[in-house]
Formats: C-alpha cells, sequence, structure tokens
C-alpha cells in the first residue's frame, strides 16, 4: 500500500487556507465577537474540507482535522471551538464507515484536554505555545489509529505504522507552522499599535507644549494685575470674591499649562541624582493632604526596606501627584501607597478602593485628552507614563469595578 503523498499535500494546503484569509480579513477595530464568530466558520470549513479529502486507509480516514479544530478552541473561544467540533460530528456522520465511532472517541477525549491546554495557552511565550500546540495536536491525532486498534483493527504491518507515523507527524508540523504564523502576525499588529500610540502622543506633545508657551505669558500679566486689585481698598465683598475665583481658576489653567509643557520636554534633559523615593513619596502625598481631606479621602502611606533610584525629583514628585490625585478622585475612602524594595528592584503601588475601569477604559488608558472627568484634562497620566518610560521604569494597572484600581511601577535600584 502507498501513502498518498498528492493527498497530503492538499491537506497541508487546506489547513493554510483559515489563516490566509483571517491575516487578510482580521483588523483591530477590537470587534472580539465578530472575528470569533468569523474564525469559527472559517475553521469550520477548513475541517469539513479536510474530512471531504481525507486519505482513506483500511476504512480509516485520515486528516488534518486537529487542526482547525485545535485553532478554533484557542484563538476564536469556546463558542468558536465548540461550532467546529459540532460540524465535525455531522460531517464525520454524513461520511460513516467503520474509523467512526472511534473518531467521536478520539474527538471527546480531545474536547475535555482542549479546555486544560486553552488556558494555558494564553499565559506562555510563543516558543512554549509551539511546542504546546505541537505536543497537543500528535497526541490527539495519534490517538485515532491507537483507539482503532484497541476496536481491534490490525494496525501492526510496517507500512501502516509507517503511514500512522508520517500523518502524525505532518499535523505537528502544521500545527508549528500555523502558530507561528498566527502569532508573528499578532505581535506585528501589537506593534503597530504601539507605534501609532507613540507617533501621536509625540505630535500632540509638541503642538500642546509650542501653545501652552505661548499663553503663558499674557496669562502671568493677568494674574500679576488681579492679584494687585485685590489689595484695593474700596472692594465690595461679592467684587473679592469675584476676584478671587479669577485666580483660583488662572492657577487650575496654570496647571493645566504645566502639564502640557511637560509633555514636549524631553524629560531626559534633566538632571538626574540619587532619589530616596520614601522622601518624594511623603512630599508629594502632604502636598495632596488638603486635596485629600476635600474628597474625604485618607492617604496611607508604608515602606518596607530602602528605596533608592536614579531619577529627577521634580519628575518623579510629579509622577507621585498625578497617580495619588487620581486614586484621591476615584477612590471611596481609602488610598494606599507602598514602596517595597527587593532583589535590585523597588516596587511602587498605588491602590484605591474606587470606581476601577472597565476593559476598556483600561485600554485607552494614558492617550492624550482620555479622561471620563468633567474638569479632567487628560493629561496627568500621559505624562506620568512618559516619566516612567524615561526613568527606565515598568508600569502595570490592575482595576476591578467593584475593588478599585492598583497601579504597580517598578524601577531598578542603584
Ligand atoms: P484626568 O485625571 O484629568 O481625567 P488622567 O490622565 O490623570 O486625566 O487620567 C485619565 C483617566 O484615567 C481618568 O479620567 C480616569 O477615567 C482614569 N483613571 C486614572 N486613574 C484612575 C483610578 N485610580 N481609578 C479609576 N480611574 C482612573
Ligand atoms: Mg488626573
Amino acid at each position: 500500500m502507498q501513502f498518498q503523498y498528492d493527498q497530503l499535500l492538499l491537506q497541508m494546503l487546506i489547513v493554510q487556507i483559515p489563516i490566509i484569509l483571517y491575516l487578510v480579513i482580521s483588523n483591530d477595530r477590537g470587534d472580539k465577537a465578530g472575528e470569533n464568530v468569523l474564525w469559527g466558520i472559517l475553521c469550520a470549513i477548513t475541517m469539513g474540507l479536510s474530512v471531504s479529502f481525507s486519505i482513506i486507509l483500511d476504512g480509516i480516514r485520515l486528516d488534518s482535522r486537529m487542526v482547525p479544530w485545535y485553532l478554533a478552541f484557542i484563538y476564536g473561544g469556546n463558542y468558536a471551538g465548540i461550532l467546529v467540533t459540532v460540524c465535525f460530528f455531522i460531517v464525520r456522520l454524513l461520511y460513516g464507515g467503520i474509523g467512526m465511532v472511534p473518531s467521536f472517541i478520539g474527538m471527546l477525549i480531545s474536547v475535555v484536554f482542549i479546555f486544560w491546554t486553552k488556558n494555558k495557552f494564553h499565559t506562555l511565550i510563543v516558543k512554549k505555545k509551539i511546542y504546546l500546540s505541537v505536543l497537543f495536536v500528535s497526541f490527539s491525532s495519534a490517538m485515532l489509529p491507537i483507539i482503532a486498534l484497541l476496536f481491534g483493527k490490525d494496525l501492526t504491518t510496517m507500512t501502516t505504522l509507517l503511514n500512522y507515523s508520517l500523518f502524525v507527524l505532518v499535523n505537528g508540523l502544521l500545527a508549528w507552522f500555523s502558530i507561528y504564523l498566527i502569532e508573528s502576525h499578532r505581535e506585528k499588529m501589537l506593534l503597530r499599535k504601539e507605534i501609532q500610540r507613540n507617533e501621536k502622543m509625540q505630535v500632540v506633545g509638541e503642538l500642546a507644549a509650542s501653545v501652552a508657551h505661548e499663553i503663558r505669558n499674557p496669562m502671568t500679566s493677568i494674574k500679576g494685575f488681579l492679584q494687585l486689585l485685590t489689595k484695593a481698598d474700596n472692594l465690595s465683598a461679592p467684587q473679592k470674591e469675584y476676584l478671587n475665583i479669577s485666580l483660583e481658576e488662572l492657577n487650575r489653567a496654570n496647571e493645566i499649562i504645566s502639564d502640557y509643557l511637560s509633555l514636549g520636554k524631553s524629560q531626559s534633559r534633566k538632571k538626574h541624582s540619587v532619589l530616596d523615593l520614601e522622601l518624594e513619596a511623603k512630599k508629594s502625598i502632604s502636598s495632596l493632604s488638603s486635596y485629600a481631606m476635600l474628597f474625604n479621602v485618607d492617604v496611607a502611606f508604608e515602606i518596607q526596606g530602602r528605596a533608592v533610584i536614579m531619577g529627577n525629583s521634580a519628575q518623579i514628585q510629579q509622577m507621585f501627584v498625578n497617580l495619588i490625585k487620581n486614586a484621591i478622585e476615584a477612590a471611596a475612602k481609602n488610598v494606599q501607597v507602598s514602596i517595597r524594595q527587593n532583589e535590585k528592584e523597588v516596587h511602587i503601588l498605588i491602590c484605591d478602593d474606587g470606581e476601577g475601569m472597565s476593559a476598556d477604559q483600561l485600554d485607552k488608558l494614558g492617550l492624550p485628552f482620555y479622561s471620563t472627568k468633567e474638569k479632567g484634562t487628560g493629561l496627568g497620566l500621559m505624562v506620568t507614563l512618559q516619566i516612567i518610560k524615561e526613568l527606565g521604569g515598568k508600569w502595570r494597572v490592575t482595576s476591578d469595578k467593584k475593588r478599585g484600581t492598583m497601579f504597580h511601577i517598578t524601577f531598578s535600584e542603584i
């Protein structure tokens, strides 16, 4: 009995269909549900084609159905996976034959294992994703002949064994190739998103900073004259009140302009020195004490170990102030600022028990002008993240609509 190489090549080509179509069609518009449905349908069609053009050996159909089935579960989620599974049962039932029952049993066992693999998969690095997929697809493909053997089929001749081994090998190879293609495509998409984001920030930053600079000078003279006016003694009480409001609003405008100005400046030009984070954090917290009181929020501070980094004091304080200010604005009752030092790293945690953020909000975090507040500028976080980046730090945010938000910043210690 000869192996049907042409059929084998056809199987390999069929499995590429969903991947190629997906790479062309998929975009980053973020319509996750729509994309999952599309992916499920593509995988189901591929699986159907794969089974239709199977290599039939002694009544057993050998094909690459496991690959689109696996890809549907991994990249499309449970619904897409179940859709492909149901389609498989229907298609396989239509073809019938002695291999039908073993293939149903094999599929059911694989479905149980896929749930375990699926959860693990997305936490892995690309290399391990490929290993895991190759192992899974090879084992689930090898299961078919093993089950057929248990059903009393004689598969022990040399050629049959060779054919089955080749079939398992091809499926493993296809899994490797598919995961590699999809993962590298995803990586490129992420990179593109990041570049677009950075470009947007740069343009906004430069433009805003130049405008802000021009506005600052006339504002300084307005402020000076208003201050002079407050000293006049023939003012009525309401007039004094109006002047005070004008001065307050001018101060607020000045703060906003400071935010804009720090966008355009290259932070790396600033002078760096050895900084004690405990001191910087305490200064920032005390400068916000009246603000916290206004919101009726308690700001607690704790430190473990010695936290010393290289940086610019004004920048670090700006980072603390922006983050703690946001936390105070969101918090219900408490804000906790903690600093921990371990293994050459300093961790800063800023937690609040406030309203939290949804996945969509988290995605937009740090974009210029993104604010959910009535009087917000949507610049504080953008500046903060820029500062962290320029100081070589990393940041991560976890947020829960019920429990609040935690910003976790890591710097390397000196
Ligand atoms: P602003 O404070 O002026 O709105 P920011 O850049 O500081 O601008 O913050 C952007 C947005 O991020 C906020 O409007 C808010 O929706 C969200 N945000 C930031 N920090 C928190 C937090 N601790 N809890 C909930 N939402 C937050
Ligand atoms: Mg803010």
